[in-house]
């Protein structure tokens, strides 16, 4: 589903991928792990069209992500992405942010969003809170009601970029779950975490970045024993 081939991105003078390459097949979970600055937002933004690469390919979805003469309306039909800020509009109630999009960007009809919407709050355990504004939400309420609205879509590839990390730890709980049991119902998924844990239980394959570049990848259990002494650094900081 998505394939990424020697990719390069650079800001300014700063050289931020140097030649990414890494697959992930259809109902796959892979996690990207890695320091802070070794470009794993950057490879998940690029992955959605939110920055233009330099060099190399990026297939998604049968989408070419960097041909110059892609549609980004199209792509990211397909691909939902989920940040540490869930941006969702204070003056609009939990259900109504979730039918925005598909009435406005797909055209449905609004009682038919207004059962998708109930259908995809049900999916992560919210449907009591439909009719409650973000202010009203706990952070992590906030955070499950963002990942419904991307489920509204009905992407096929979901990307999460440390929706946790801005949570305390019982509300990370109620998001990994959520997230876990999307996974179980065969999502393709690719996500930025922190959360070894996380990744070592849920993800069929792990991609740990460093300096720009795919250090070492492989299943979770790579995590219990790294073959190169960056990433048994990285997991013996506890990161
Ligand atoms: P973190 O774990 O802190 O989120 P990361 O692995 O996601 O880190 P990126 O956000 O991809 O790292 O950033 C990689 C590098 O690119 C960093 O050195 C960062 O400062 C730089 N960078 C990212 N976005 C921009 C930008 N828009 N303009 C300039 N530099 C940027
Ligand atoms: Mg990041």
């Amino acid at each position: 589903v998505v394939s990424l081939t020697n990719v390069e991105k650079s800001f300014g003078a700063v050289k931020v991928l140097n030649g990414v390459s890494f697959e992930v097949a259809r109902g796959e979970v892979a996690a990207v792990i890695g320091q802070s600055g070794s470009g794993k937002s950057t490879a998940l933004r690029c992955i959605n069209a939110l920055e233009t690469i330099e060099g190399g390919q990026i297939m998604v979805c049968g989408h070419a992500v960097h041909d110059p003469k892609l549609d980004k309306k199209t792509l990211r039909r397909d691909v939902g992405i989920v940040f540490q800020s869930y941006n969702l509009f204070p003056h609009l109630t939990a259900e109504q942010n979730i039918m925005l999009a598909p009435t406005c960007v797909k055209g449905i009809g609004k009682a038919a969003a207004r059962d998708l919407a109930r259908e995809v709050l049900a999916r992560v355990g919210l449907e009591a809170k439909a009719d409650h504004f973000p202010e009203q939400l706990s952070g992590g309420q906030q955070q499950r009601v963002a990942i419904a609205r991307s489920l509204a879509m009905q992407p096929k590839l979901m990307l999460f970029d440390e929706v946790t990390s801005a949570l305390d730890p019982q509300l990370t709980g109620e998001v990994l779950k959520v997230m876990e049991d999307l996974a179980r119902g065969g999502m393709t998924m690719i996500l930025v975490t922190h959360e070894m844990a996380f990744a070592r239980k849920v993800a069929s394959k792990v991609i740990y970045m460093h300096q720009g570049t795919v250090w070492e990848t492989g299943p979770g259990a790579m995590l219990d024993d790294p073959k190169t002494p960056e990433l048994r650094a990285f997991v013996g900081s506890g990161l």
